[in-house]
């Protein structure tokens, strides 16, 4: 009996609203709970957000709210934003919850009594010593400061002294690492393990489980003049959530008998495999099986931060590339678990090539011939045709090779498994000329190549679904499966479509982005005059214009408008027209060969009865008129910003 599988991310700070980080992360675990549930196993997945903390407080009061009315509409943003992405967690656990609450003050209750092999409390009071400023209300740090003041208050903090209660992390260093180095607790990448085991080599300081000076927090049970930090108040959720305080049986289920992975990006390594497994034993439970720890990534070689203004909201991608787009997107950037750049200025091209042309054009050229040849019913399998054996073997052995990786945690590669088989299977298309065939009336063969690609899209339709799970439906429906066989097994056989049997593939499951899709947001919002001041646009009004380097590559005078030039332009991408009023000063030779910048999403107009596809930037003072052009040899299609 295999045991059930309990995944969770980690919980979201709510003094940050949802960006395609934490997007990463959750779609992940979402992809992992369904590909284990693909394999018959049970699956809880969990996510939520940690809502406790003076950070908490001081956002809210400068929002001029409570702390729970600001958790509240902060916690929305993030349920919505897992809704749009179509994630299926189980359960939402938020901190300020009175159920966390309860668990909180459990477990606190627990470690309270425990005692180290040598009989010495767990749990003890010490003062905390830090720099307090009383403008901020809180301890500061050396780095906080700028020329040893405050810079939000100009004043020096003070050394303040306060009771607080720490944990005897120092009793559970050894013990930490014999369960690392035996396996029992899994630290993932190899590199991450390292790193764990480097920091248990060096004096690990005991550390505090509370505060005395934070309001925004869960009361400790045993001294109600502090409040749980961070640590206990955090890290506790991924037992709160299922049960610790309140439902034994679900945390028998899937604590003490379940398989335990937490999954989160490495800043936060020492705490998930250091602080909370001692807790754990503290509190008499087992520690998670395996701790798996992504790495970081930029954004077109830029680090994404607050501060920068370039997090990209998860919601803006969804409305590009719809749930599925996105996740795949995501998820396919570079290696899951190590570092890497998120390519956000290919989404575009990326997601055409894979999933329009590679995955959509497979379902709708083989769909058509379907519906034109066989009456739209799943023809007879053929053999003896160049390939397909190869196809066969290849197709029957995905479900367990991509199991095996996701088992192993490599996501990204479990997902580029499935898109070979589907290139494999455009191959094999493309080889056997099955349009030749249909003109030939060589129905038999034709019908044998057909079965093979339907088979191929089954198949997938299961492997790729944990990371298209929308899609794949989709796809599932239109091949007339439903999901009483949307399981791994169902995937491991190949020949399983009933000949006959009505299958309606006329519908494009991917339709193609344009790249120049961003026009119509010129034509639906037209720049306004900034609200607050007079003739300003910000950054992101002057961002809705798409300016682009191009080629003039032909230019014509146009007949009875002697200012008016008609020039062909090569912008990278594509060729357009437009119309320049420059006559007057650029002959057609001059300008021909010429880089200019164009705006490339304006409105299509028609001039003296020519179509005109863009602007043409120039410069003019009185009888003088210069285009405006680029410095250094620069190609077509190069973005002016
Ligand atoms: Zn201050």
């Amino acid at each position: 009996m295999t045991r059930p599988f309990y995944v969770t991310t980690p919980i979201y700070y709510v003094n940050d609203v949802p960006h395609i980080g934490h997007a990463y992360t959750t779609i992940a675990a979402d992809m992992l709970a369904r590909f284990h549930k693909l394999a018959g196993r049970e699956t809880y997945f969990l996510t939520g957000t940690d809502e406790h903390g003076s950070k908490v407080a001081d956002a809210a009061r400068a929002a001029g709210k409570t702390p729970q009315e600001f958790c509240d509409g902060i916690v929305l943003k993030y349920v919505d934003a897992w809704k749009a992405l179509d994630i299926e967690n189980d359960y939402f656990i938020r901190t300020t919850s009175e159920r966390h609450a309860h668990g909180v003050r459990k477990i606190l209750d627990a470690m309270l009594k425990a005692r180290t092999d040598d009989g010495r409390e767990v749990v003890y009071s010490d003062y905390y010593e830090g720099l307090y400023c009383t403008g901020c209300e809180k301890f500061v740090t050396e780095k906080d400061l700028v020329n040893g003041l405050c810079p939000d208050h100009k004043c020096a903090p003070q050394k303040i002294r306060e009771k607080n209660y720490f944990f005897r992390l120092t009793a559970y260093a050894a013990r930490i690492r014999a369960m690392i180095e035996s396996g029992e607790m899994v630290v993932l990448p190899e590199e991450r393990r390292r790193e764990v085991l480097g920091l248990i080599n060096q004096d690990l300081p005991d550390f505090s489980l509370s505060r005395e000076r934070v309001e925004w927090g869960i009361a400790l049970p045993f001294d109600s003049s502090q409040v749980a930090y961070v640590w206990v108040d955090a890290l506790s959720n991924y037992i709160t959530a299922i049960g610790y305080g309140d439902d034994p049986d679900s945390f028998v289920k899937w604590w003490s008998n379940g398989e335990i992975v937490h999954l989160m990006a490495k800043d936060i390594l020492k705490f998930h495999c250091l602080y909370w497994p001692a807790m754990l034993l503290a509190a008499g439970l087992r520690p998670p099986d395996t701790l798996f720890l992504h790495g970081f990534f930029t954004v077109d070689g830029d680090k994404m931060s607050k501060s920068l203004g370039n997090q990209i909201d998860p919601n803006d991608m969804v409305r590009r590339f719809g749930p599925d787009g996105t996740r795949y997107l995501l998820l396919t950037q570079y290696p899951f678990g190590v570092d890497g750049d998120i390519q956000a200025g290919r989404f575009a091209q990326q997601y055409n090539s894979d999933l329009a042309n590679d995955l959509g054009n497979l379902v709708s050229r083989v769909g058509k011939l379907i519906q034109t040849t066989f009456d739209g019913r799943v023809p007879h399998p053929a053999s003896g045709i160049d390939g397909l054996d190869e196809l066969v073997a290849n197709a029957e052995a995905l479900p367990g090779t991509t199991y095996e990786y996701i088992r192993q945690f490599q996501l990204t590669h479990a997902i580029a498994e499935s898109m070979k088989l589907v290139r494999q299977a455009n191959k094999f298309f493309n080889d056997t000329t099955p349009w030749i065939l249909a003109k030939n009336g060589q129905t038999e063969r034709l019908g044998g190549i057909l079965y093979a690609c339907l088979e191929v899209m089954r198949i997938v339709s299961v492997t790729l679904y944990p990371i298209l799970p929308r899609k794949m439906r989709e796809l599932r429906s239109l091949l007339g499966l439903t999901d009483a066989t949307l399981n791994l097994d169902s995937a491991r056989k190949f020949f399983e479509l009933q000949p006959g049997a009505p299958v309606n593939i006329s519908k494009v499951i991917f339709p193609r982005i344009e790249a120049a899709e961003k026009k119509p947001a010129v034509d639906e919002k037209p720049l306004a005059k900034s609200e607050s001041r007079e003739g300003v646009v910000d950054i992101a009004e002057f961002g809705r214009l798409e300016l682009l380097v191009a080629q003039v590559l032909q230019a014509e005078r146009v007949d009875g408008a002697n200012r008016l030039l008609k020039l062909q332009i090569d912008l990278g991408r594509e060729k357009r027209q437009i119309v320049a009023g420059i006559a007057e000063f650029y002959t057609p030779e001059e300008i021909t060969g010429r880089k200019i910048i164009v705006v490339a999403n304006l409105k299509p107009t028609t001039i003296r009865g020519i179509e005109s596809n863009g602007m043409l930037l120039a410069a003019k003072t009185g009888k003088q008129l210069s285009i405006v052009t680029v410095d250094s040899d620069l190609p077509p299609g190069a973005k002016v910003s």
